[in-house]
């Protein structure tokens, strides 16, 4: 058995693969093990909530619910530094995409149906969606500034107009004012 270059540890979504070891390009990480069954009955334990079938092709799954299958530690990114591929016998493993650090996480994309069915691009935490969403958040912020900013200055200007327009009232008040302060002299 090859040296493992990973560990399962605490990430955004839970549980996830890390690399504790420098992975080569195209190296080979982690084989996705389970049960092999028809689609049909994937389909059935998908309906019942497993979220860790691999389909193989149109007439095979793997079920990798176990927690002995490493592999389904791994999380979903829309920008993966890991990939799927078959290799004979119907067999799946991840290897690398590009070279991966050690205390990366790893992570596979789950392809469309999966994303669309059970991720959706409001609610994904990989890199790339949280990265998306941070600069849509800014462009926002900065909105939300520029408009306070355009508000506060007709407010200005709002209000020294008003101020001169109360101006001649104010000396109104002043002549009356006077008024006021003669019977003091008595
Ligand atoms: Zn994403």
């Amino acid at each position: 058995m090859p040296k493992r270059s990973f560990r399962v540890g605490r990430s955004r979504t839970g549980l996830g693969l890390f690399a504790t070891q420098p992975i080569k390009k195209r190296e080979y990480i982690v084989t996705y093990r389970g049960r092999r069954i028809a689609n049909a009955e994937a389909d059935r334990l998908e309906a019942r909530g497993s979220r860790y079938m691999f389909e193989i092709n149109s007439r095979w799954t793997i079920d990798g619910s176990p927690r002995w299958n490493i592999a389904r530690y791994v999380n979903h990114s829309c920008r993966p530094n890991a990939e799927a591929i078959e290799r004979k016998g119907r067999v799946i493993v991840y290897i690398a995409r590009r070279k991966i650090k050690p205390d990366e996480e790893i992570t596979v994309d789950y392809g469309k149906d999966y994303f669309d069915a059970f991720i959706t691009k409001s609610r994904c935490l990989c890199v790339k969606c949280r990265e998306r969403r941070a600069e849509r958040q800014a462009k926002y912020r900065a909105k939300l500034k520029r408009a306070a900013k355009r508000k506060a200055a007709t407010r200005k200007r709002r209000t020294a107009k008003s101020a001169a327009k109360a101006a001649p009232r104010k000396a109104a008040a002043r002549k009356t004012a006077g008024f006021r302060t003669a019977p003091r002299k008595r």
